[in-house]
């Protein structure tokens, strides 16, 4: 059997176990008026649909989520005719959900903008209001509840299980086993100011086990919000997940003191939309820790880079690179630093226009990338001129790097992004520290002298500024 089919078989036969597993125990957790406390089916599947578009686009997938619904309900007592109307309920809102999110593309479903939460939720909200009409008259004509309470109650479960599940299967990272994998190589304890946002949201469940009354169920809020904004967007879904599901375990224990007038249908699922509110802000503050770290991230990013190069800018390179040089300073390392120039690089914009000039200067930066090691620091001191910072290098060695990087550029044509091709060579200067140098400043001055040596020589040539006379360019 071919790999492909035989991966195609498996995941079938997954969708189907997890269905018939999922369902089977939503049912057993069936708690008052013939409802679940907690119906994950629904929002699992969704989860993994939006995460493996694929699956959902194959009309099999759908065929053995329906088996997988029907054997489920068809193991009680379920006469056929309310199976298949229960697997319709259960099978059309996962549809719908799928559709109204699929359809919008600008849905950011890695929920790292608040909105898109928002958005997700209106999408869902409205697949548990089908499921629900049509789940409610099931339930009706099966066990004769109140119609409006049974409908009620099927979009309560529908959203809460939603709300709560959905968000970790969108935040999960790409390959858990390999984070995993990576943590059991190197394992770090936590400390306990990063333990203590988790520590006070499961101190606050257990208080509100043993505090009576309604408002113990916002006991957590607060801890929910400290652990939004302390941790990773997937863990805060996770730590809320813990939340609701605890929350409804105590709201289903005899020992969970509910005041007598409380202990209503109605309040019950007043409490639901409570516990699915509370879930909801929690990830959206969470949601909106994300955006925030992310912009920060973008920020820095911009203050330090090089928009068309993405090479450090010049004041990075100038800040990093005066650490880098102390510290080599104090270890009693040799440090060399490199500037290099383009040769004639203004008629290559003359003649191809400035878009050709920048994509040469992207192409000619990542070859000269390729050449250095890790730990050099490379940024944009300039127009077409550029420093290269390379830590325990002797003069001997730079210039040999030096070497290096300048018959890199000249031995191969660049092809750049627009099917052209060009031609290029570059002049470089070498310093090397030494104890009389006063800083980096003083160390590039020294680079740039040899440089222009090296321009005046006849450019495509390497100079070093303690051995001006020791061309090596050919
Ligand atoms: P030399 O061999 O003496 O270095 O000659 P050159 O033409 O390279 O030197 P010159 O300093 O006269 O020209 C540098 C040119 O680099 C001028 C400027 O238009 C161009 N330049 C600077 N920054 C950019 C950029 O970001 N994009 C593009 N396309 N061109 C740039
Ligand atoms: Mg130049
Ligand atoms: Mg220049």
């Amino acid at each position: 059997m071919r790999p492909s089919r035989r991966h195609s078989y498996l995941s079938r036969f997954f969708l189907f176990g997890l269905v018939l597993s999922l369902t089977l125990l939503g049912a057993k957790l069936r708690h008052y008026d013939a409802l679940t406390i907690f119906w994950p089916a629904e929002a699992v599947l969704l989860g993994l649909f939006i995460r493996r578009p694929d699956w959902a686009h194959s009309p099999s997938s759908w065929l053995v989520v329906i088996l997988g619904y029907l054997c489920a309900e068809l193991t009680g007592d379920t006469p056929l005719a309310i199976a298949l109307l229960l697997t319709l309920a259960n099978v059309s809102g996962v549809g719908l959900a799928f559709w109204l999110i699929t359809r919008n593309p600008r849905l950011d479903l890695s929920l790292r903008r608040p909105q898109a939460l928002l958005s997700l939720a209106a999408c869902y909200s409205l697949a548990c209001l089908l499921s629900a009409l049509l789940g409610g008259i099931a339930l009706y004509l099966h066990t004769s509840q109140d119609l409006s309470l049974a409908i009620l109650s099927w979009m309560l479960t529908g959203l809460i299980s939603y709300t709560a599940i959905l968000p970790v299967i969108l935040t999960a990272p790409a390959r858990p086993w390999r984070r995993f994998q990576e943590y059991w190589n190197e394992p770090h304890l936590l400390s306990l100011a990063q333990l203590a946002p988790a520590l006070a949201l499961l101190l606050t469940s257990l208080l509100s086990l043993l505090i009576e009354g309604p408002g113990s169920l916002a006991f957590p809020v607060l801890p929910l919000l400290w652990c939004a904004l302390s941790y990773s967007l997937f863990t805060s879904t996770l730590l809320t997940l813990f939340y609701v599901l605890w929350t409804l375990f105590a709201l289903s224990q005899p020992m969970y003191f509910l005041p007598s007038q409380l202990n209503t249908s109605l309040d019950l699922l007043s409490m639901r939309i409570g516990i699915a509110s509370i879930a909801l802000a929690s990830i959206t503050g969470a949601s909106l820790m994300s955006a925030r770290n992310l912009a920060v991230e973008k920020l820095q990013r911009l203050a330090h880079h090089d928009a068309l190069t993405g090479l450090l800018n010049k004041q990075a390179f100038f800040q990093q690179g005066q650490t880098v040089l102390t510290q080599c300073r104090l270890k009693h390392m040799s440090i060399s630093v490199i500037v290099l120039d383009i040769d004639h690089f203004k008629p290559i914009n003359d003649t191809h226009g400035h878009h050709v000039g920048d994509l040469a200067l992207s192409a000619i930066t990542q070859r000269i990338s390729l050449a250095l090691r890790d730990s050099d620091l490379f940024g944009r001191l300039g127009g077409e001129e550029f420093g290269i910072l390379l830590p325990d290098c002797s003069a001997t060695q730079a210039h040999a790097v030096a070497e290096r990087v300048r018959k890199s550029i000249a031995r191969l044509p660049f092809a750049l992004d627009n099917d052209q091709q060009l031609t290029m060579t570059a002049s470089l200067g070498v310093a090397t520290l030494e104890s009389s140098t006063l800083d980096l400043h003083a160390l590039l001055r020294q680079a740039d002298t040899a440089l222009y040596e090296a321009k005046r020589a006849g450019r495509d040539q390497s100079f070093s500024y303690h051995y001006p006379k020791a061309k090596t360019g050919t």
